[in-house]
């Protein structure tokens, strides 16, 4: 059997004439940037997210660093992140001249460690950057207290987690002073292409991300600082717009595969940790929307082989961490100790979650896991 990492082919085709529809009304329209389309999709998303104000924006690494860029960092500044995540987190800091300085990650969710975010803040620092990995919430209540005690502003990269409600019902996005998404392909709302999403409750701040999206500008021309080109496509704006609706349906999808590779592979008596759902505060809401279903096990290397030669595809999220990157090698923190994040680096191992897989299919790879450590 054949069980690939993602298949969007199949999301595609259930949605396929109303897709072709708003390609085509772009198409018709030959209104590309912003306008209509645009509005819309923004209106939409933001009723979804319950936040104020969103902003549809190139990709979700300029969402990071269009938050970055509205908070005035200067050179030498430091903004914390988890050493544990995509790229994108800690480029975008380097890229404006200012400090990565990682932490540690939590041994349950993978999400920032709040007590080693204490221990690294200093003067110089200028923002927290937690991500909400996998699918799941970081523990915002905690991170929250350290950051306000501080007076330092919050970025939530959300860029795996649209749609997570943490504890009180709220979904991510609306903790922090910018919450950033990602619409690339693969992620649970991906658009035909790249784009992404800023989010904020405050006013202001969503002027400056507006002006910073379009170069610095309010009024054509007049530029009161330096931005970018951030914007979003039209093209994006309309295909998201179709998807919008489907996508609480999807992450249900997600949950329900997660449980059962949980109740099978749990049951079998093999060394595989799989990932804990913490956040289940808020009724019926489990807090996890699986962007990733990560399993944490040993003989990794040999096991993905071998899932492979059997027709199933798995990724490793991440193997390794900012603190090992050669191009962060000169940074003050990589050489601190994180052997949570080590430890994740060597062990971990996504498997196939997405929300058209069949339960055949989530049996079968739960079945080859269990059979390979059984030899
Ligand atoms: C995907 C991702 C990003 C970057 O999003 P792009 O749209 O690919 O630029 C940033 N942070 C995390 C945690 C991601 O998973």
């Amino acid at each position: 059997m054949n069980v690939p990492l993602l298949d969007l082919k199949l999301q595609y085709q259930s949605l396929k004439s109303e897709l072709d529809a708003a390609v085509l009304r772009v198409s018709a329209s030959q209104a590309f940037i912003l306008g209509a389309e645009v509005d819309t999709f923004e209106r939409n998303v933001a009723a979804y997210l319950g936040a104020k104000h969103a902003i549809g924006v190139s990709s979700g690494t300029d969402a990071l660093l269009l938050a970055l860029m509205a908070l005035d960092l200067r050179p030498g500044d430091e903004v914390i992140v988890p050493t544990y995540s995509f790229f994108a987190t800690a480029g975008v800091v380097s890229r404006l001249n200012a400090v990565p300085v990682f932490t540690d990650v939590d041994p349950v969710t993978f999400n920032i460690d709040p007590n080693d975010v204490k221990r690294k803040i200093t003067a110089r620092t200028k923002a927290i950057v937690p991500v909400h990995l996998y699918g799941q919430s970081a523990d915002m209540a905690a991170l929250m207290v350290i950051a306000n005690a501080h007076g330092i502003p919050v970025i939530e990269d959300g860029a795996q987690a649209i749609g997570v409600q943490y504890k009180d019902g709220v979904k991510v996005g609306n903790f922090g002073a910018v919450g950033c998404f990602s619409f690339f392909p693969s992620k649970n709302l991906g658009a035909f292409g790249d784009a992404g999403l800023v989010t904020t409750n405050d006013d202001a701040m969503a002027e400056r991300l507006r002006m910073l999206r379009v170069h610095g500008s309010k009024v054509k021309y007049y530029h009161q600082f330096v931005g970018g080109n951030f914007r979003i496509d039209a093209l994006q704006a309309a295909v998201l717009d179709v998807k919008l609706p489907h996508l609480d349906r999807w992450s249900a999808r997600r949950r329900e595969n997660a449980a059962l590779y949980t109740g099978l592979i749990a049951s079998a008596g093999i060394p595989v940790r799989l990932p804990e759902a913490v956040y289940q505060g808020s009724g019926a809401v489990n807090h996890h929307i699986y962007n990733q279903f990560v399993i944490r096990v040993p003989r990794r290397d040999e096991l993905k082989a071998y899932l492979a030669s059997q027709g199933i595809g798995t990724e490793i999220y991440y193997p390794v961490p900012f603190h090992r990157q050669e191009c962060f090698a000169a940074l003050p923190s990589s050489t601190d100790a994180y052997p949570i994040s080590d430890d994740a680096a060597a062990t971990s191992l996504a498997l196939p979650i997405f929300p058209e897989l069949t339960e055949e299919q989530v049996r079968y790879v739960a079945d080859t896991i269990i059979g390979f450590y059984r030899k």
